[in-house]
């Protein structure tokens, strides 16, 4: 990952009533304003601002140690007007809008399972999480009055991309009530509910 420091030229104005030190002429210092921004892979955020100053006379490039007095005027008034821009914020604003995406996708998959929980029927199949982002598979096999009993995959948990190889159902029968389910999901513990 790369870290370190962008510059990004934001103003160019040649600064009039202002003499060149090195060749006396006059309105022909080149100030150059960069917005300097700190990257961690993406730009964070906006740092500080640096003036380059050359000469379009006589092309002398003057090191912030050479600034007169005069000058400095004008590197004051090119610092002012370069401004950062949206996209020196671009990783803040990538997490913030992929949090709240992940946020509303998994809101709107939580209440897609309450619907298939309220209407249970045989044959569906829930993904559950069992441990820090493993998951095991297990079938409704049948409903008795609040019971909803289970046959669970028999396999051991995998990660969520291995879970489309475990498609048979040959391990211990459990039996969960409709509020237990429904707190497995409002826990969001139910990755998924597959209905055929
Ligand atoms: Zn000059």
């Amino acid at each position: 990952m790369l870290i370190g420091k962008g510059k990004n030229k934001r103003v160019a104005e040649h600064i009039q009533n202002i003499k060149c030190p090195s060749c006396n002429e006059s309105g022909s210092l080149l100030m150059e304003g960069y917005q300097e921004f700190l990257i961690l892979g993406l730009p964070v955020f906006p740092i500080s601002k640096t003036v380059q100053v050359t000469c379009s006379a006589c092309k002398k490039y003057f090191p912030p140690s050479s600034i007169t007095n005069e000058m400095y005027r004008g590197v004051q008034y090119i610092k002012s007007k370069t401004k950062p821009t949206v996209w020196m914020y671009l990783l803040p604003i990538l997490t913030v809008v992929l949090v709240f995406f992940g946020w509303r996708s998994s809101v709107r998959k939580a209440s897609e399972n309450i619907s298939k929980i309220e209407k249970v029927k045989t044959g569906d199949i829930y993904t559950v999480e069992t441990g820090d982002l493993y998951y095991n598979k297990m079938e409704v096999l049948f409903v008795k009055d609040d019971a909803i009993i289970f046959h669970e995959s028999g396999q051991s948990s995998a990660k969520l991309k291995e879970m489309q190889y475990m498609d048979s159902f040959y391990g211990d029968t459990v039996a969960y009530s409709k509020k237990d389910l429904l707190k497995l999901n409002s826990d969001h513990k139910i990755e998924e509910i597959e209905r055929h």
